[in-house]
């Protein structure tokens, strides 16, 4: 996400570094430089001067700046406060004083608007503990009244829809009273879309968004679109005035722009963003993290609250007595992989944690190596799963054939689950890190 602002940034404040005092003159040469970045990353030139013009007033304004011991990194504190507020300061949430919470979603043709209101249901159904409704109200495309039925399966939340009916503002008004009396207490309404704005479009939302009264009026924009997404954002404000936005597929090749300016040109926070194409890819945005995001410095907060979404006390300890019983098995190994699996995509949680990010930039990081070590272990027996001690050659053999790996493969695993277990197993017994050095010799 945003690598190659990221790069031009850490580039502009490599000059800086390399010099032991600041002077007015790197300060204006090192600005220009952050300026050109926001440039190429789809940022408006004014916007992006404003921008500038501020960090170096700063900079030139605060003596400690130009007498620090490191004053490249003040600079970059300086950038980081600003980004923060260039993206609107706070995290903002949604409104879900409503009964039932009514949220309309907004956007164009293909932004991710179904795939957001399926991932905002699972969100406010599994965090919020909230009982949501979807309203499938795109009556244009039979196949986005199914993609939504399909979501909805999925993340087990209802769809509420009415067949053959063309009418949007019926088919919401009937179900925002379908979830009153039948103790839904949040809906979401998944609104069409068409290819540009147009004037039908327009009138249709405004239609919508007038009949329903939303407490949260959501517009969708998909960031990849960097600029244009601006305008269209500006576009839908001036009908709907939503309460925020959502950026959608940050997981591709974003310049930033987009999430850079929004809160800027539009003056509407943006709620929430969206990585990927399953459900659990859906993040609060935070404008602080985002910045540090942006600066390469990481995220490691939401990198530990995701950690801690998928902790399970009762699990955890269960854990940890097996490892203090040396009875960590395979079983056990299958469950740690899949508890990471719900964390996300690796090499986006990877991106989160300080200095990954750069580093895992080119390599191709997937969930292959996961599929692989699942592989082995289901050509176990449930014998096999739950004593691996009792793998001997024959055995090995046997799982090698079922799983389609050779046996250097499966030897190597094994290997590596035993030195694994040995060593969590000291860990468990407190002998720490001591203990663990005499192990490696
Ligand atoms: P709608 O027309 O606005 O309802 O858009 P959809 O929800 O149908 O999304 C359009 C396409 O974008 C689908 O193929 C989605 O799977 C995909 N999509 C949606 N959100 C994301 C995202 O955050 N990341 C990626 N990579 N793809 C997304």
């Amino acid at each position: 996400m945003f690598e190659s602002l990221n790069d031009r940034l850490e580039g502009a404040f490599k000059n800086l570094k390399g010099h032991g005092r600041l002077s007015e003159v790197n300060i204006a040469q090192s600005v220009k430089e952050i300026r050109r970045a926001l440039v190429a990353a789809d940022v408006n030139y004014k916007i992006a001067k404003e921008f500038t013009d501020k960090v170096k007033d700063k900079a030139l304004g605060q003596e400690n700046v130009l007498n620090a011991v490191r004053p490249g990194e003040m600079m970059v504190k300086i950038v980081q406060d600003e980004l923060t507020e260039l993206m609107g300061g706070q995290a903002e949430g949604i409104n879900l004083n409503g009964k039932p919470s009514t949220i309309l979603v907004a956007g164009l043709q293909g932004s991710g608007k179904t795939t957001f209101s399926g991932k905002l249901a699972k969100f406010l159904k599994s965090k919020k503990k909230l009982s949501p409704l979807l309203i499938a109200g795109d009556v244009y495309r039979p196949a986005a009244i199914n993609q939504l039925q399909v979501i909805g399966e999925q993340i087990k939340v209802p769809v509420f829809t009415i067949e053959d009916n063309k009418d949007p503002v019926e088919i919401a008004l009937q179900g925002i009273a379908h979830a009153k009396a039948n103790n839904f207490n949040v809906v979401i309404i998944d609104t069409a879309g068409r290819l540009a704005i147009d004037e039908a479009m327009m009138n249709e939302i405004s239609n919508i968004n007038e009949a329903v009264d939303p407490n949260e009026a959501l517009f969708v924009v998909d960031a990849m679109t960097g600029q244009d997404a601006v305008n269209t954002a500006k576009a839908f404000n001036d009908v709907i005035d939503y309460d925020g936005v959502v950026l959608t597929k940050l997981d591709g090749d974003t310049r930033g722009g987009a999430a850079l300016t929004v809160k800027y040109t539009v003056g509407k926070p943006i709620k929430f963003t969206s990585a990927g194409e399953t459900m659990d890819t859906l993040d609060v945005f935070h404008p602080e993290r985002m910045a540090q995001r942006i600066l390469g410095m990481g995220d490691i907060v939401s990198f530990v609250e995701k950690a801690q979404e998928q902790y399970d006390e009762k699990e955890a300890q269960k854990l940890e007595r097996k490892i203090k019983k040396n009875k960590f098995d395979f079983n056990d190994f299958l469950s740690q992989i899949a508890q990471l699996r719900k964390m996300g995509d690796l090499k986006g949680l990877m991106s989160m944690i300080p200095g990954m990010g750069k580093m895992t930039k080119d390599l191709d990081i997937d969930d292959s190596a996961f599929n692989k070590v699942e592989a082995i272990i289901f050509s176990m027996t449930k014998h096999e799963r739950e004593n691996p001690e009792v793998l001997n050659m024959s055995r090995k053999r046997r799982i090698a054939k079922g799983c389609g790996q050779n046996l250097h493969e499966i030897n190597m695993f094994i290997k590596q689950f035993d030195q694994m277990k040995k060593m969590m197993h000291m860990m468990s017994k407190g002998k720490g890190m001591g203990n663990l050095q005499n192990m490696l010799g």
